[in-house]
């Protein structure tokens, strides 16, 4: 189904959405409940309305738009997605998906086809601001610990309670729920479409992270005048658990289970002590529950004979603990089939990275629709997808709802 009325307007809107957080050699930063994220919702709400949708926002600053008059949302599809950043991001990571979410109205309304739509702009998706990620779809489907939001505090040291209460936030959320179905269009983040030269992919399931802090104690001594039969070196022991983690995402890589250590803090850090104490952070991720526990299981054998060996002392902290997310086999098939009906190169694809979508499946069928990004790259200011690709994903999502109908 070629666009025939959205085409413009998605570089129209694109062009608005640049120059907010704009760094200076390419790349934004629109950090969750900053003057970038509230001037992204602006802008989508001021341009849906021009197009002549219904346009409100939520206690929490969420943003929607609709095609139909108040009262039906539970007939209608939500396309949506987020419209903030991590810092030095790109400009696609979020606003891929919202634009979407207008670019299929107009295109349908073309058309003179009726299907409910509401779109979603959420709020803070990224962690980057506040350590919470997936804020704003949490809070719509009261999928939040409220203990999380009360302890939570901004870059700026700013209290996450404090920024909520100021914008009056967080009074009693109007929800729509349920919906008919939610569908997120969103770059992939990752280089398996763009290797396989593939135009969409159809996700399948969302990873879950389970994220360790794990402290290990040696003895800090002189590098000179410490034997080597005698020291407890606490950076070559993390060294030795560093590559058993690794070894035990590998094992279960063929069940698309990944373990990664992204952070070490060595002290004291200095040329001329042997180091006595080493923080590490684990990060353990998977669509399959059982290949997860199997990593986590092996990551803590590891951790304790690795230890007892090198006479450290530790302490593994569980500090995040999700269940992978399994998307709706019958909508997956439909944007699958409609991915075909368009003559499109496209494949049923795991998520390893979190999206708002996580949070949908409790609430109504839930699906994603994936586009290359160059390189892979993304969460980096040379971020960057196609507008071709991006009209792809929304011939897909068009093509589904207008064969629905
Ligand atoms: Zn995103």
């Amino acid at each position: 189904m070629e666009l025939i009325a959205s085409k413009e307007k998605l570089r129209e809107l694109f062009a608005k959405f640049a120059p907010v957080g704009a760094l200076e050699g390419g790349g934004n930063t629109r950090l969750a409940y900053g003057p970038e994220e509230d001037e992204m919702h602006r802008i989508f709400t001021e341009t849906a309305r021009s197009l002549g949708y219904r346009t409100w926002a939520d206690d929490i600053g969420n943003s929607y738009a609709a095609n139909f008059a108040e009262g039906a949302a539970d007939k209608s599809t939500v396309i949506a997605s987020h419209l903030d950043s991590v810092i030095e991001g790109g400009p696609y990571d979020g606003p891929v998906g919202v634009a979407a979410g207008l670019m299929v109205m107009e295109e349908l309304k073309a058309r003179g086809i009726e299907v409910p739509i509401t779109v979603i702009a959420f709020r803070c998706e990224e962690s980057a601001n506040f350590k919470l990620a997936t804020l704003g779809s949490e809070l719509l489907t009261n999928q939040i610990d409220m203990k999380l939001v009360e302890k939570a505090v901004g870059r700026d040291g700013t209290p996450l309670p404090e920024v909520l209460k100021k914008r009056g936030y967080l009074g009693d959320i109007k929800r729509d729920l349920p919906y008919k179905e939610y569908i997120e269009l969103h770059i992939e983040q990752a280089r398996v479409l763009e290797a396989a030269g593939e135009d969409v992919g159809i996700v399948t399931a969302i990873a879950a992270a389970h994220r360790f802090t794990l402290h290990l104690s040696g003895m800090a001594d002189h590098s000179g005048a410490t034997p080597m039969s005698i020291r407890r070196d606490a950076l070559t022991c993390a060294a030795e658990i560093i590559l058993a983690i690794e070894n035990a995402g590998r094992r279960e890589s063929g069940n698309s289970s990944v373990a990664t250590v992204g952070v070490v803090e060595n002290r004291p850090n200095i040329i001329n002590a042997v180091p006595g104490k080493v923080t590490l952070q684990i990060d353990i991720r998977g669509i399959d529950a059982d290949s997860i526990a199997r990593v986590e299981t092996e990551v803590k054998t590891r951790i304790e004979g690795i230890c007892k060996a090198r006479n450290i002392d530790y302490e593994l902290i569980g500090v995040d603990s999700k269940t992978p997310v399994t998307l709706d086999p019958r909508l997956v098939d439909d944007l699958y089939q409609s991915a075909v009906r368009e003559g499109l190169k496209c494949r049923k694809m795991p998520s390893g990275a979190g999206h708002d979508a996580m949070m949908f499946p409790k609430v109504c069928p839930t699906a994603m629709v994936f586009i290359p990004c160059k390189d892979g790259i993304s969460h980096n200011v040379k971020e960057h997808t196609e507008f071709e690709q991006m009209e792809n994903g929304i011939r897909v999502i068009l093509g589904y709802l207008a064969e629905k109908k």
